[in-house]
């Protein structure tokens, strides 16, 4: 029996049995015991599940990791200290000096400055491509060394839509993994693993802890790729010594999250806390819902806005004139979540002006929770940029992030008007 998305929600990832608590218990416990020698030599040998260090696997962390596989509809999980974190963990999984990373430039910020500033000193090249370029010229930055392609669902924060069609033909051709970023979109709005894509990263700080409570992100391996035989991926192919002599690509199921959680995970940690995967499963439970909510809020945020003489632009994939409402049409068609950008006639005072004038709606850089918030790039996140660089930046100096919460959207909307009236 295969349940839809909502229900999935709410009841996958932990099966209670008779007896047990009725939500997974917060293992605070840094180790495990065994009776027998050999039943913990067979969990070394991964050839039991279970537990014998946190490092490596924890029954709250599995929860977490069961519930987002099963969202994405991947085959397995890795919980991760932070969205940062399961990047770099991915990343490392199939790149080695010498090897390049193809990636999309219209992706969150620390993203790339992890691709862009930090890999290569390791000898790991990223070649970027604008994302709305043709098939044609991205598939030109592709060469034996490329190990993945990478781009982001929703784009944060410049709010593109992925034409998933585009860049899975360009994977499939090469034979090369396709990675996505889902933390926008979440997969109550869009799975990508339905459109081609191999391994899917989420930050769930983001929408899928939803309340602003907990740092973590989750690698998800959707069983879908090629690994045997591919020259690509020599090290799924060749015996890891430092597993003694396991061939990933020979794996019945999840070559990549095994690769990764084998030597990635042991070696580097960053793993997710169990407190931390308490509160991001619990959060999860009202995925769907408050997806639904976030993008019907943002839609009706965005009509309003599009709508003031007070406003030059505004920017969300529900509007009939943006330039992604079809591939929204296409990929997200329940919804395109709760990010929007817009501009406020005049200069950045005026946009001062206007934030500052905000009640309900707060000034922050976190993003995808309940709370509607805001941020001014040119006054904070990029206020060390001339009015030329951040034109160059796409990052306008009258450009106003918003992403939209889940209160009454009548309550949001009249906070916004009162504090265009002040401009
Ligand atoms: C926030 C974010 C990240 C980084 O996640 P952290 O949990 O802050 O490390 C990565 N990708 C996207 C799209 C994000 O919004």
């Amino acid at each position: 029996m295969s349940y839809k998305i909502d229900t999935l929600c709410v009841q996958s990832g932990y099966k209670p049995k008779t007896g047990e608590s009725r939500i997974p218990p917060v293992v605070q416990s840094t180790t495990y015991v065994y009776e027998k020698t050999q039943d913990m030599a067979d969990l070394f040998d991964l050839k039991s599940d279970g537990y014998f260090y946190t490092r490596l696997a924890n029954p709250t962390v599995a929860a977490f990791e069961g519930k987002v596989a099963a969202l994405e509809g991947g085959v397995a999980a890795i919980g991760c200290a932070s969205g940062m974190s399961a990047t770099t963990l991915a990343a490392f999984t199939v790149c080695g000096a010498g090897d390049n990373i193809v990636s999309s430039s219209a992706i969150y910020g620390g993203t790339f400055n992890l691709f862009a500033v930090t890999l290569p000193k390791l000898g790991i090249e990223c070649r970027f491509f604008d994302v709305d370029a043709p098939a044609e010229e991205i598939e030109k930055l592709i060469d034996d060394k490329t190990k993945m392609i990478f781009a982001e669902t929703v784009a944060n924060p410049s709010i593109k839509v992925l034409d998933f069609g585009k860049i899975a033909g360009i994977a499939e051709k090469y034979g090369v993994l396709f990675f996505v970023d889902n933390t926008l979109a979440t997969p109550a709005l869009c799975r990508p693993f339905e459109f081609g894509a191999n391994i899917v990263i989420h930050s769930s700080s983001k929408y899928l802890d939803g309340h602003a409570a907990a740092l973590g992100g989750v690698i998800v391996d959707g069983g879908n790729f090629g690994f045997k035989g591919n020259p690509r991926y020599v090290s799924f192919n060749e015996p890891d010594e430092s597993y003694h002599g396991l061939v990933y690509a020979d794996l019945p199921a999840a070559p990549f999250a095994n690769k990764c959680r084998a030597q990635l995970v042991r070696d580097m940690g960053a793993i997710m806390s169990p407190q931390n995967a308490f509160i991001s499963f619990l959060g999860c439970d009202t995925l769907a819902l408050r997806m639904e909510r976030h993008s019907s809020n943002a839609a009706k945020v965005a009509k309003f806005l599009s709508e003031s003489d007070k406003i030059d632009w505004v920017l969300h994939p529900s509007l009939e004139n943006n330039k992604y409402h079809a591939l929204a049409r296409k990929y997200l068609p329940d919804g395109q979540g709760g990010m929007l950008s817009f501009g406020v006639k005049g200069n950045v005072k005026d946009a001062a002006k206007f934030m500052e004038a905000l009640r309900l709606v707060t000034q922050e850089t976190h993003v995808a929770d309940t709370r509607s918030c805001v941020l001014h790039p040119a006054s904070t996140t990029h206020r060390q940029l001339s009015k030329e660089e951040l034109a160059a930046a796409g990052v306008p100096e009258n450009l106003i992030r918003l992403s939209v919460g889940i209160e009454n959207p009548d309550d949001i909307i009249e906070d916004l008007k009162q504090a265009l009236q002040k401009i």
